[in-house]
């Protein structure tokens, strides 16, 4: 812990989320901080007043534009490799913590905030052939305990990608190690909400055996909105360095320092950006991406991958691809960051 964090708040969702007074609803998003759901029916194409994920109409009507989307691109379906599974209980604190503003000091409507199996029926509505299921430690002696429910969640839940974590701590080795031998194919680290440096030399193994397996990990390490003690892209570069075969997926796309990121893809062959958040209405207020990098988006084509943070975004899923086709990148670009490139990195 950093002490950016109250202790009581279990994993923090998001660090969009966790971030600092002022910093991630600056924009007056909701302003009432009651109401779930209200974001995201403002947002919403069709502009129904109070209409919201629990809104039956615009939770009718989201999955056709969805399906829509992908099909207009003639793909079979989206890869998402960046949504949210934890247990119920971490969840539902999560989304408390979100909701209460409790950093942030006003409200984060979580736009589906649902059953569980309700989340999963709508990502499968939605056309999402696979994704994967994210959480994280922040603290020690809790990675592998969240390893142990995302391998079961996984195991009940065929179209999601099994998933694991860690944390800068002696058992880390062993218990990834493990993982990989139960079957995770996607690890996520989040140097924001842990707390921590990813040189730690505990981390040397996990980082080790990660790069031997080709397994991707989806590290948190851009700076957005709040920095962190090791987020931005020093010290992740170091363990580039040091274990340059690594299959690293930086969430975000980096934000805000996505030049130096575009600089990590262009360096190591492994390296990827998600595009969780990027573009949308809500980041372009925080953390807006600078139009002389348009360029290396095109530059990139093979190496971004669609990320949305479901369930814990204040806005419709369909707005993450919406913003995605505003950039004006083409069909094809769409097609690879949609679908092609996950479904190639982790053989689907
Ligand atoms: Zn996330």
């Amino acid at each position: 812990m950093t002490g950016l964090h109250d202790p009581d708040a279990v994993p923090a969702g998001e660090s969009v989320v966790t971030g600092g007074p002022d910093s991630a609803l600056s924009g007056g998003l909701a302003a009432d901080g009651e109401v779930p759901g209200a974001l995201a029916g403002g947002l919403a194409a069709d502009g129904e007043a109070g209409g919201g994920p629990g809104d039956e109409s615009a939770a009718d009507g989201e999955p056709a534009a969805v399906v829509a989307f992908w099909r207009d691109l003639g793909l079979p379906g989206l890869v998402d490799v960046h949504t949210h599974f934890m247990p119920p209980n971490v969840l539902d604190k999560v989304w408390n913590y979100f909701e209460n503003g409790r950093e942030a000091g006003q409200a984060w409507p979580v736009a589906y905030r649902r059953p569980e199996p309700e989340r999963v029926a709508l990502l499968r509505a939605f056309g999402v052939r696979r994704f994967g299921a994210l959480a994280y430690p922040h603290k020690p002696g809790m990675a592998a305990w969240l390893n142990s429910w995302a391998a079961e969640f996984a195991a009940r839940t065929p179209d999601a990608l099994h998933s694991a974590t860690f944390y800068p701590e002696p058992a880390a080795g062993e218990y990834v190690a493990g993982a990989i031998e139960a079957g995770a194919r996607l690890f996520k680290a989040h140097l924001q909400v842990g707390g921590y440096d990813p040189r730690d030399q505990l981390l040397d193994p996990v980082w080790g055996l990660l790069a031997e397996a080709g397994v991707p990990v989806i590290v948190h390490c851009g700076s957005g909105p709040t920095p962190g003690r090791y987020t931005g892209p020093g010290p992740i570069s170091e363990v580039l360095v040091r274990h340059p075969g690594l299959t690293m997926i930086v969430a975000h796309l980096g934000a805000p320092e996505y030049g130096e990121f575009f600089g990590l893809v262009q360096r190591y062959a492994g390296v990827y950006l998600d595009t969780t958040m990027a573009f949308t209405e809500f980041f372009e207020r925080l953390m807006p991406f600078p139009a002389a990098l348009r360029p290396q988006l095109a530059a990139a084509t093979d190496r971004i991958l669609l990320g949305s943070d479901f369930p814990n975004i204040p806005y419709p899923y369909l707005h993450q691809l919406e913003a995605l086709a505003r950039l004006d990148l083409g069909p094809a670009w769409l097609r690879a960051v949609c679908h092609d490139n996950a479904a190639r990195l982790l053989g689907l």
